[in-house]
């Protein structure tokens, strides 16, 4: 089961991610990229996707860890609390630093990925994150410091609310049918891309 979050669903944030890496990667055909550089890109792409409610205990990272929800706790307060650093700009600079400096260390053991893609991966998935939680009533503190929590649509009164029939049955459904078109549309570059450019 997916947790419901105050901003949206990870189910959501999940969908949002991947659809936003795709759509990046078909706009953007890549060099060649191995397996493995594939698979920990799509990996890190999830975990941008969900990095930002790392502020909350109850984010299903923090839950599904042993006494998750005391990690959880200690690292919601380093964050300012629930949507405050990691829902900013400034947050996306401190998690893509971290998550940089992650990389290089973990490299030696991941010699064949290409370690700048996975960067980008992860840094799309969390940017998809903040772009969707603006979507929802509580809006997003982009520019902290500057305290304004920013929304679209402005009147709040328009935006989701999450977990109800606006995420379920509009937003969700909507990234369904984009990743439905990405793929029929390019449907050819996608099979070749598989064929040609996938290397071991
Ligand atoms: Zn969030």
């Amino acid at each position: 089961m997916y947790a419901i979050l105050d901003g949206m669903t990870a189910r959501t944030h999940d969908l949002a991610a991947i659809t936003a890496l795709g759509i990046v990667v078909l706009a953007n055909p890549l060099p060649q990229v191995t397996l493995g550089t594939a698979l920990v890109a799509i990996l890190a792409n999830q975990i941008g996707g969900i990095a930002p409610d790392l502020d909350q205990p109850t984010a299903p990272f923090w839950r599904n860890l042993p006494s998750g929800h005391v990690f959880g706790r200690i690292f919601g307060k380093l964050l300012g609390g629930h949507r405050f650093i990691s829902h900013s700009i400034i947050g996306l600079a401190l998690f893509g630093f971290v998550v940089h400096w992650l990389l290089l260390f973990l490299h030696p053991i991941m010699p064949h990925v290409n370690i700048g893609l996975v960067w980008w991966a992860f840094f799309i998935g969390m940017a998809s994150h903040l772009v969707m939680d603006t979507l929802t009533k509580e809006g997003v503190p982009w520019l902290l410091p500057i305290p304004i929590k920013f929304g679209v649509p402005p009147i709040k009164r328009f935006r989701i609310t999450t977990g109800k029939s606006g995420e379920m049955f509009v937003v969700f459904p909507l990234l369904l049918l984009v990743d439905i078109w990405l793929c029929a549309h390019n449907y050819d570059t996608i099979v070749n891309y598989l064929h040609q450019h996938l290397a071991r």
